[in-house]
């Protein structure tokens, strides 16, 4: 909120100063002919992820951790289906086709306004591209190289590991809390609104 306040001190409309309003829920411009009225904003972003027969499939961007790897997210796009938004970031960072697509889980990321919305997904194709240069690498993983500890997953706090958790639980092996192969939680290995503050 603090943010959203800082980055919207003026009128949008008519470029005169804002006034916070209703406990700073509200941004109001000040010229009484205008009272343009703004709202905290929020980014919707998909998070998935994408697995097919006995593998999952992961990427690393270059400023993480040596060896961390993350399931596949971006914004959402104007005039976008949530669904839309997971097969064209998909197929825009790995080149991997998606049929089906299930909600699971979202998560507020509002550092400055992140909501991560969270899915599954099967893929209907495995040949990898690194198509816009977003992510280093990308990899398929079979539960057996996650538990021998070929990769580090994302912090225990994220919905990445949640999403990652519930496609590795639903395995016949050991469970992916007891394995210790998540990693620990660092500032530049989260998503990042296109707007910095
Ligand atoms: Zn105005």
């Amino acid at each position: 909120m603090v943010i959203w306040q800082r980055t919207h001190r003026h009128c949008g409309k008519c470029g005169s100063p804002n006034q916070a309003l209703e406990g700073g829920f509200v941004m109001q411009c000040t010229r009484p002919e205008c009272g343009q009225r703004g709202f905290p904003r929020l980014d919707p972003a998909i998070i998935v992820l994408v697995h097919r027969g006995d593998k999952c499939l992961l990427g690393r961007q270059g400023s993480w951790s040596e060896g961390r790897f993350s399931t596949i997210a971006g914004f959402v796009e104007p005039g976008e289906s949530l669904e839309d938004a997971v097969r064209r970031e998909v197929r825009e960072e790995t080149n991997v086709r998606i049929g089906a697509c299930t909600y699971l889980a979202s998560q507020p990321w509002p550092f400055p306004a992140a909501l991560m919305i969270g899915f599954d997904a099967e893929a209907e194709s495995e040949r990898i591209v690194l198509n816009d240069g977003e992510l280093e690498e990308a990899r398929w993983l079979t539960r057996e190289q996650i538990a021998a500890g070929e990769v580090m997953v994302s912090p225990r706090l994220s919905i990445a590991y949640r999403l990652i958790e519930a496609w590795f639980d639903a395995g016949s092996g050991p469970r992916l809390a007891g394995l210790g192969v998540d990693s620990a939680l660092t500032p530049g290995g989260w998503i990042r609104s296109p707007e910095k503050s």
